[in-house]
Parts: structure tokens; C-alpha cells; sequence
């Protein structure tokens, strides 16, 4: 009974079509690696690109690491911003935790945020207003959290 054509083409279609199934379920797994983990990974690969790029460019607008000559004002004299040490011979901004000019080992001074008094960077107090502030720790956390993001959008407006 066995001999029964229909019965053989059905018997032949199985043949081809279950291996078939079996085959692509064996590339299932394969797929679903191309199709989902692929991207995710790539994904995942330019975040972390991001990330660093971010950091990098964070790490140089901090200015943290090394002295920068003072930018040169409408008047022609360097201009120091406020709570920052700077040495006003050399016209040379310095990092948060500097104390001394690296280039003749001067004392450096800092601009008082509240009433512009200068003071020596190695004072926590400002005599003229009594303000007291501490350079370094809680301005290099406070730098790099402002050079993460807003960069751009400043730039832009600008
Ligand atoms: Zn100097
Ligand atoms: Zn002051």
C-alpha cells in the first residue's frame, strides 16, 4: 500500500520540507544575532565613541590640566575671570589647584566671584567681603559637569 504515488509525493514533500524547517530554525538563532544583537552592538560601539569623544573634548574645555594664556581684553590687558588663579606678570591662567607661577614661581592671585578683590590663591578668605571659598575640589566637579553638555547649545547662540 505503500506503493500508493500520492502517498510517495507526500512522503518526498515531507523529505524536502521538514529538513528545510529544521534548517531554518538552526539559522533562527544566527538571524536573530545579525538582526538584533548586530545593531545593539554597533549601537552600544558608538555610544561608547560618543563617550569618549565627550570626554575628551569635556577634559580640554575644563582647562583643568595645565596653565592657559589669559585672553587679551578691548583694552589690550589680559583679562582674568573671577575665583580662578591666575599670574598677572605672565598674563597666565592656571588650573584651580595652582598656587605658584610655574615660570618664576610667583605667588598667584584670585579674583574674589563677589566683589572683585583680588587675594593671594594660597587665601581661602577674601578681606574685603569675608567671602570664604575653597579652589580646586568642589570647582574641578562643578567644571566638568558644565563642559558636559551645554557646549553646544552654547556655541549655537553664540
Ligand atoms: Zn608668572
Ligand atoms: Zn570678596
Amino acid at each position: 500500500m505503500s506503493t500508493d504515488p500520492w502517498t510517495t509525493f507526500l512522503q518526498l514533500l515531507e523529505s524536502l520540507i521538514v529538513p528545510d524547517w529544521n534548517d531554518l530554525i538552526v539559522l533562527l538563532p544566527l538571524l536573530l544575532v545579525l538582526g538584533v544583537v548586530g545593531p545593539i552592538l554597533s549601537l552600544v560601539a558608538l555610544m561608547r565613541v560618543r563617550y569618549l569623544v565627550g570626554r575628551r573634548r569635556g577634559r580640554v574645555r575644563s582647562m583643568a590640566a595645565e596653565p592657559v594664556s589669559a585672553p587679551v581684553g578691548a583694552d589690550g590687558r589680559p583679562m582674568f575671570p573671577p575665583n580662578v588663579p591666575f599670574c598677572e606678570e605672565h598674563a597666565v591662567i592656571y588650573p584651580p589647584g595652582a598656587r605658584s607661577c610655574e615660570l618664576d614661581g610667583g605667588e598667584l592671585i584670585v579674583r574674589c566671584p563677589v566683589d572683585d578683590a583680588p587675594r593671594p590663591a594660597s587665601q581661602q578668605l577674601c578681606r574685603a567681603c569675608g567671602t570664604k571659598y575653597v579652589l580646586g575640589a568642589a570647582t574641578t566637579a562643578m567644571t566638568i559637569r558644565r563642559s558636559g553638555s551645554p557646549p553646544e547649545g552654547g556655541a549655537a547662540v553664540a
